[in-house]
């Protein structure tokens, strides 16, 4: 059995996760999520001094704002939408039908709803901003917090189909956002170093889709725009990426109309953490039992 594999049977068994039937769809338990919560008050303990605003979106945005955004010119493989019924009673009837043979084809009549799952807790923010006019001197900082969506089923357990994201984005100057990205960057190997697991930064790449999408990631990966925090979780030669670096250029800006008070066009960045395969690294390293974890992490986490 592979280690994803192993890993995966050992959280169902101890109840950290629990399963659904469907890969990288998972319950909580009580633990895991405590986990997290604390996790995320070690966060806030590194960041809250920042003065960011806090903004918690629900899992799903605006399929208008999803549209403007280009994920489907990037991502489409990964990209989640509602769907509804809006038939009409005789619609209803043959919809039925076809559940009753198991009939997959039934899913073909819904239609799109104005929602889409949600595939990084940013990507609500952008739209939200601009609304509110040029951006005050020093630039603008944001927290935020969402499940996100992404299709690509696995057996690893750090790669889920719905997971949270927290996030820190940071809209203002280059300078400012290129300062905020290089501080979460050293910060994140501090905070990990509290809960004892051991990180190595690397330059990293988005899983643009097809050909055209292997030169948008050479490109982002020459220009230094991303950066991972790696952990070993189910491998150590491919550890996981647990936080990312994101430096967005003048991109976003441009896309959403972020503009500075004398008008020139905002640069962003973001800093994400992976708070699922942040517990999962937690529970690979120091055990399935949070009891008996290292009293340094212990008191890191809870105090
Ligand atoms: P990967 O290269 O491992 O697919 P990514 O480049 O897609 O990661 P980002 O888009 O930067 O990741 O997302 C921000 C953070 O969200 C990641 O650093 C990671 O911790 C977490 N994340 C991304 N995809 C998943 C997933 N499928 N399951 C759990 N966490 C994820
Ligand atoms: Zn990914």
């Amino acid at each position: 059995m592979d280690m994803q594999t192993s890993f995966l049977d050992r959280l169902f068994d101890s109840g950290l996760l629990i399963e659904t039937g469907v890969d990288g769809l998972y319950g909580r338990s009580g633990q895991f999520e405590d986990v997290i919560a604390a996790f995320e008050r070690l966060i806030d303990r590194f960041g809250g001094a920042d003065g960011a605003e806090a903004i918690r979106f629900p899992p799903g945005m605006n399929r208008a704002f999803f549209e403007k955004s280009g994920y489907m010119k990037s991502f489409p493989q990964l990209a989640g939408t509602v769907h509804s019924f809006c038939g009409s009673e005789l619609d209803h009837m043959s919809l039925l039908k076809c559940m009753e043979i198991g009939d997959d084809s039934w899913a073909k009549g819904q239609e799109a709803t104005d929602i889409v799952l949600t595939p990084a807790a940013c990507y609500p923010l952008y739209p939200t901003v601009a609304k509110r006019g040029p951006l005050p001197a020093g630039g603008v900082l944001y927290d935020l917090q969402s499940y996100c969506f992404r299709h690509e089923p696995s057996k690893d357990p750090a790669r889920q189909q719905l997971f949270r994201m927290r996030e820190y984005v940071c809209m203002g100057t280059q300078e400012n956002v290129t300062d905020f990205r290089q501080s979460w960057m050293d910060r994140g190997v501090q905070l990990m170093a509290e809960v004892e697991l051991p990180v190595e930064i690397d330059v990293a790449n988005d899983p643009f889709f097809g050909r055209a999408g292997k030169m948008l990631a050479n490109n982002q990966r020459d220009q230094n725009l991303k950066f991972e925090l790696l952990i070993p979780i189910t491998s150590t030669a491919n550890p996981t990426a647990c936080m990312s670096f994101n430096y967005h250029q003048d991109a976003f800006g441009t896309k959403w109309g972020l503009e500075l008070e004398d008008g020139s066009v905002a640069h962003t960045a973001c800093v994400g953490f992976g708070l699922e395969r942040i517990a999962l690294a937690l529970f690979h390293h120091h055990g399935l039992d949070v009891a008996l974890w290292p009293a340094k992490v212990r008191k890191a986490l809870w105090g």
